[in-house]
């Protein structure tokens, strides 16, 4: 007898865009006369009203009291931002360009928040003169704001960012546990403590912790041990604050589906910790607000990348579509951004998604190298010269986590529709 044939596994549905007479809609328009509008093709585009409605389901499923950020390094674009700047409650940047663009965008200053290693004496100078929230990362930093803030009389607003003692589960990339660049580390965050009560006559105050311990999550029971781990972990520490906690991260790192067999993150068991956590905040931390600080999660589905094929050729029998794109562009969807083993993304010709299907499709861009492949093998409906590949799940790092010099072909282009 032979064994039943395992059906591959399959990308989760990209239903979150309308397909009408075949052709995909993005922000309302057929991907057609988008590109025509557009005027070039490769080009990001993203969906406002779909980066609307993920904030509200979240803000749905989520405790009332528990505030949301937009981790903008995860999609930059001015008018993106200034979209999500309007839907959350803050904004959470890592350079001091990315303050720059918050700015602009309209965001608060007071719910600004800059987490990142390393930071320059001019970024923090530049964070102090703008009034936002520094997550200090470094002994180094307290320093150095100490110093400027003697220099300049601009009071700090600071939280400290904490390495924890423990890492996020089966997450895509730890940022915390272990030997780590970022945060301090657990056992060192007492002392820090301490060194931030002595700068606070010179206007160093101290507003709470931070944690952030890893990023493309998908899975809950994961996500709740972190968020409850970091959570007692921030009381513990609060023990030895210079002053009372009013702001507690709690980072987030909810991850979306990419690769087939993936499903989208059950928000159930999250939502249902984080308001026991709330609670117990109300009680044990009662003048701290809560925080999780999202990018990928909120902008990453809303997005497509889009490239035309160029040419189709045939090669010993495999079928390869040459497009305009490629890992220039989207370095992630090449798996060339933190993947082990290459998979491919969810991929489909957007002006044919109702056509006949081959499999062992290829797509592939223009650089020389055998690394610029947007899809290996996939099952695509057929596709000729001046169809539009789209590459789903791309609203975040794309463009900006790209390599877009490489080979020396001209940038993406960008918009929000
Ligand atoms: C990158 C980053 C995030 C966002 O991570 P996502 O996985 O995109 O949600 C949040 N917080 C910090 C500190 C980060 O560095």
């Amino acid at each position: 007898m032979n064994a039943p044939v395992k059906a591959p596994p399959r990308h989760a549905p990209m239903d979150q865009f309308e397909v009408r007479d075949g052709v995909l809609q993005i922000g309302g328009q057929p991907l057609t006369r988008l590109a025509d509008r557009v005027g070039r093709t490769p080009f990001y585009a993203c969906d406002r009203a779909l980066l609307t409605r993920r904030v509200e389901e979240l803000r749905a499923a989520l405790p009332a009291k528990l505030e949301l950020h937009f981790a903008m390094k995860a999609n930059p674009m001015p008018a993106l931002v200034a979209h999500m700047a309007r839907l959350v409650d803050g904004i959470d940047v890592a350079s001091g360009g990315e303050l720059q663009v918050a700015l602009d965008a309209g965001a608060d200053p007071r719910e600004i928040s800059f987490a990142g290693p390393g930071k320059s004496a001019l970024e923090l100078r530049q964070a102090l003169a703008a009034g936002i929230l520094i997550n200090v990362e470094s002994f180094r930093e307290i320093a150095l704001l100490r110093e400027l803030c003697r220099e300049t009389g601009y009071a700090a607003r600071v939280a400290v960012r904490v390495n924890p003692d423990f890492e996020l589960k089966s997450s895509g990339m730890k940022m915390g546990g272990g030997p780590k660049q970022f945060g301090v580390d657990a056992e060192q965050v007492p002392e820090l403590l301490a060194r931030i009560g002595e700068a606070a006559a010179d206007g160093v105050g101290f507003e709470g912790f931070h944690l952030f311990a890893g990023s493309q999550n998908l899975k809950p029971e994961a996500i709740v041990e972190a968020q409850l781990k970091s959570f007692e972990l921030a009381l513990r520490l609060a023990q030895d604050a210079p002053a009372p906690v009013k702001v507690l991260n709690l980072g987030g790192g909810f991850g979306i589906p990419y690769f087939p067999g993936e499903q989208r993150l059950d928000l159930g068991p999250i939502a249902a910790n984080l308001a026991a956590l709330v609670e117990r905040a109300a009680v044990e931390l009662p003048q701290a607000k809560l925080v999780v600080e999202l990018g990928r999660y909120l902008v990453g589905e809303a997005g497509v990348y889009v490239c035309r094929v160029v040419d189709r050729k045939v090669s010993r029998g495999q079928v390869y579509l040459v497009t305009d794109g490629g890992l220039h562009h989207h370095l992630a969807a090449s798996g060339n951004f933190g993947q082990v083993i290459r998979k491919n993304y969810p991929v489909a010709i957007g002006n044919r998604m109702d056509g006949a299907v081959e499999d062992g499709v290829s797509v592939v861009g223009p650089l020389c190298t055998p690394l610029d492949l947007l899809g290996e093998r996939m099952p695509l409906s057929r596709a000729e010269p001046g169809d539009l590949v789209v590459v789903f799940q791309s609203g975040a790092y794309g463009v900006t986590a790209s390599p877009q010099n490489f080979l020396s072909h001209p940038a993406a282009a960008e918009v929000l529709v």
